[in-house]
Parts: structure tokens; sequence; C-alpha cells
């Protein structure tokens, strides 16, 4: 469902992604891991339509759609959530505000009926329970003034009132404690599905151990280098990353 071809891109221009290829069937979920600085975040930005990127070269195919040619308002209606390292903070806006209309844009998209008052409550309140939120996050506002692991779960009940069709995560350099872990695991776990594709970028093989990918990456020097299952992770996790970069540089 998602094609990703010879990417490469650039941000100030600093080039850090060079030729990344990587394809995501439906319903699948894939792990993307490598070493700090490799290009993980700015792979999830590209496919997120962030403007400080610019595409030099290659392709992104989203089901049959050019996604590169979409504007990043138009692929998250389309259904594409990215969940950022750092949420935003949106003073003044609350977050019953925010999450409705954020909804409610996607189900236009979609061509199914608006929510209204009553029913968005209600859809709310029982996603708020399944991430453990208290009723007050609803009437503060977004983000602003919440704990790391408020905003994790925040950012979890997003993604569950938006539906995405793919999701991308991108928990790296973000030193997520057990419980925001937990959060996070338990809230792509409920999510899986065979209509929806995942991937999930993270530093930390242990994240992988509750969330368990169907395949795992290994970003390095702005391409996928290596490709694998679970066992690839674990591997990671016991020797590092220092081997596959010897590797790549010796193919080289
Ligand atoms: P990762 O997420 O794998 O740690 P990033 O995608 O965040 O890597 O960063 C890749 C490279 O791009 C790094 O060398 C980083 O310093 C650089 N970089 C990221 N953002 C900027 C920016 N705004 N300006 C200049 N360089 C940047
Ligand atoms: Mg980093
Ligand atoms: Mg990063």
């Amino acid at each position: 469902m998602l094609d990703i071809k010879n990417l490469h891109a650039s941000i100030e221009d600093k080039k850090i992604l060079r030729g990344l290829n990587l394809s995501i069937g439906q319903g699948e979920v894939h792990a993307i891991m490598g070493p700090n600085g490799s290009g993980k975040s700015t792979l999830a930005s590209v496919l997120a339509g962030r403007e400080d990127y610019r595409v030099e070269q290659g392709s992104v195919d989203w089901d049959g759609q050019d996604l590169l040619a979409m504007p990043a308002e138009e692929r998250a209606r389309a259904g594409l959530f990215l969940a950022f390292q750092y949420p935003v903070e949106i003073p003044g806006v609350s977050n019953a505000y925010f999450l409705k209309a954020a909804v409610n844009a996607v189900r236009r998209h979609r061509g199914l009926p608006e929510l209204d008052a009553m029913d968005f409550i209600k859809r709310v309140k029982s996603e708020m329970k399944a991430v453990d939120m208290r009723e007050e996050f609803l009437y503060r506002s977004v983000n602003e003034g919440f704990s790391g692991g408020e905003k994790k779960r925040n950012e979890v009940l997003q993604m569950a009132l938006l539906e995405p069709r793919l999701a991308i995560l991108d928990e790296t350099d973000s030193g997520l404690d057990i419980d925001a872990l937990r959060i996070v695991a338990d809230g792509v776990n409920r999510l899986r599905s065979p209509e929806r594709s995942l991937i999930v970028i993270t530093h930390y093989q242990r994240l992988l151990d509750y969330i368990v990918p169907d395949f795992v990456h290994v970003l390095a020097h702005g391409r996928i280098v290596r490709s694998g299952g679970r066992e690839l992770a674990l591997e990671l996790e016991e020797r590092g990353y220092g081997w596959i970069e010897e590797e790549v540089a010796a193919a080289a």
C-alpha cells in the first residue's frame, strides 16, 4: 500500500535520505531502527509532508496515489497519521474542540456523516477510558501543561479517534519510560488491523517486546541497509549498529 522508491531528501541543503527504498503492505507493522542522526525522523517528516524538507528524487506511491504531490493536510485527511516525538501545545484550543474538528475533517473526506457533539463525546469518552485518561483533559488546552505520559496518552487517543490507514510513530530519543512505553504499545496493539499499516520508529528494542513487528528495518546513511523479522531487533540490541555500518562501508 505504501511504496517508497529511491527517495532522496535534504534539509537546509544537508542531504539526509540517499536512495531509500521501502514497501509497507496493508495490515503490516514495520519497525524502523537505526543510529542517531541516520534520518529516521526525516523519513517520517517527509512522509507527513513537513515543509522544511526538500525531496530531490524518488517516489512514494500510496494506494495508487502520488503521496509526495499531496499537501500535508490532504495526507492527514486521507488517513495518514504522524505521532511526533514532541507533541505540539495549542494554548487556547480545548482538546475536545481540536479532536472533534480533526475527526470530522477525516469523516468528511471519507464521505461519512460528521459526528455531532453528543456522538463525539460518547466516542471520545470510551476511547479515553481505554488509555486511562481523565475527562478533565477534554477541556484543557491541547497538550498545554501535560506531563510526558499525559502527552503520550493524548497522542494515542488522537490516533485511535482518527482511525488512520497508515500511522507513523516516531519514538526516537524521547526517553520513554516504562509507563509511556506501555501506553504507546497498548495503543498500537489495539489499532492493529488488516486495513491499517503501522510504522514504528524507535531506538529501543524494548518497545518491540510489546509491539511485535512483522518486519524490522535498519536505516543508516539515509538508506534502508538491512531488513528482517523481529530477530533483527534482538541482534541489534546485542551487537549495536557498528557491524552493520562496517558492512555497508565495505560494500560501498
Ligand atoms: P534520526 O531521527 O535518525 O536521529 P534525523 O532525521 O532527526 O535523524 O536527522 C538526520 C540528520 O539531519 C542529522 O544529522 C541531523 O543533525 C540533521 N538535521 C535534522 N534536522 C535538521 C535541521 N533542521 N537543520 C539541519 N540539519 C538537520
Ligand atoms: Mg535523533
Ligand atoms: Mg529522530
